[in-house]
């Protein structure tokens, strides 16, 4: 028996489903998202924990997920100050850093191009007789220190604070409650959904797949079927270290291979990361793997010897979901696809992959995609830019 019929049905209360959950439920559309664990308990408590243009996509030449992601941190800056902060962000410069002083002033000066030179983009270096204040970063060989600024934030509560302005503005959240499955037809979707170990079944026109590294296992539960889009889930670890840095974010290059390391102020401790490394098991499954351990410990020991010997106080591991392409993850594009069912009116529309900090403007781009399946569809959307986030 149907229990209700909603708009939208939302399946993930990650950052995702909560972004897609709020702009609805501010457009004044009935919606139901289902969580089958706690929110943000996946990759949406397991990220860097930074709101940032991500200057290292500068290298790939991504400037439009750059500028998109600069644009959102401002946003983010001015409606959750208490939740998302500026940080200066150091990088060291040695001999063997691959990243040469010319390209990373070439990149800062395009990273604050793409920020419309915003004071908060100015960038600058270290003097030398400052190094020593640098949270014991070693200075044998150190050639130069740029300093810039980014931002910082806690993301499961950045993850509740989207989810409680959804709920707000008129969503509602079942929790714990797994999406089973459901039937796509001509005025609709019925989906089915367990909780405390009974199933329901409700009525609405269209589904949003935000179901993360989940995506594609959630795709094979509907009775028409979907070619998933091709993805590969990449893990990245990060490690907890006690020890408090004082003066910011160092964005350092592992010695090994050159990729980009954060090494992090969190929470009175030091969080390094991350890794990449492919993962085919069960997305609910993942878990630090020793060789990424010992890769983060040897990274940071590089450049602050005095961790030598110190605990790894917690480790944890989340999974990003890239296209299936050519080439290392490093370089992949780290765009959000959404992937809908039909290209007129979509009965279901899935999100795959995406950034923390793009998570509104993803939120709207669902929306313009879901127009034409919602009731007065010809209407203006209301923008989600100038909502507040309360905690
Ligand atoms: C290592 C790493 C570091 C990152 N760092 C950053 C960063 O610093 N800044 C940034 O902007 N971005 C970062 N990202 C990207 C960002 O974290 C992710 O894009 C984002 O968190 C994905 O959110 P999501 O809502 O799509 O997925 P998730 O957070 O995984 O949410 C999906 C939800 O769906 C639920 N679900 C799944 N199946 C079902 C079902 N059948 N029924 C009910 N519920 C279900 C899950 O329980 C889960 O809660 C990082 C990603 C990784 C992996």
């Amino acid at each position: 028996m149907i229990e209700k019929k909603y708009d939208v049905v939302v399946i993930g209360a990650g950052i995702h489903g909560a972004g897609v959950a709020q702009a609805l439920a501010v457009n004044g559309y009935s919606v139901l998202v289902l969580e089958q664990n706690t929110i943000a308990s996946g990759t949406s408590s397991r990220s860097s924990k930074l709101i940032h243009g991500g200057l290292r996509y500068l290298e790939n030449l991504h400037l439009s997920l750059v500028k998109e992601c600069l644009q959102e941190r401002t946003l983010l800056l001015r409606n959750a100050p208490h939740l998302v902060k500026l940080v200066p962000f150091y990088i060291p410069v040695f001999p063997e850093t691959r990243r040469r002083p010319w390209q990373l002033r070439t990149g800062l000066s395009l990273y604050a191009l793409l920020n419309s030179f915003h004071s908060s983009g100015r960038f600058g270096t270290v003097a030398r007789q400052d190094w020593q204040t640098l949270d014991g970063l070693e200075t044998k060989n150190l050639q130069k220190v740029f300093r810039y600024q980014d931002a910082q934030t806690d993301d499961v509560l950045l993850t509740r604070a989207v989810m409680n302005s959804a709920v707000q503005h008129g969503a509602q959240l079942m929790m714990p409650c797994e999406f089973v499955n459901a039937d796509i037809d001509e005025q609709g979707v019925t989906v089915h959904y367990r909780q405390n170990g009974e199933t329901h079944q409700s009525r609405a026109s269209v589904v949003v797949n935000a179901a993360g590294p989940w995506v594609n296992q959630v795709l094979t539960k509907f009775n028409e079927p979907h070619i998933p889009l091709s993805i590969e889930l990449v893990q990245g670890t990060h490690i907890v270290l006690p020890g408090e840095l004082t003066q910011g974010v160092y964005y350092i290059e592992a010695p090994t291979d050159h990729r980009a390391v954060f090494v992090m102020p969190w929470k009175g401790n030091t969080l390094v990361g991350t890794t990449e490394t492919s993962y085919s098991g069960d997305p609910g499954q993942v878990q630090p793997l020793d060789s990424e351990i010992d890769y983060l410990l040897k990274t940071l020991i590089h450049y602050f010897p005095h961790y030598q010997g110190k605990p790894v106080l917690d480790s944890f591991a989340g999974l990003r979901v890239l296209p299936h392409e050519e080439g290392h993850p490093f370089s992949r594009s780290r765009d959000t696809r959404l992937i809908t069912d039909r290209d007129r009116s979509p009965r279901l529309l899935s999100i795959y992959g995406g950034k923390l900090t793009a998570y509104r403007i993803t939120a709207m781009k669902v929306m313009q995609k879901l127009k034409t399946s919602l009731r007065s569809g010809s209407a203006p959307l209301i923008d989600t830019k100038g909502i507040r986030l309360d905690s």
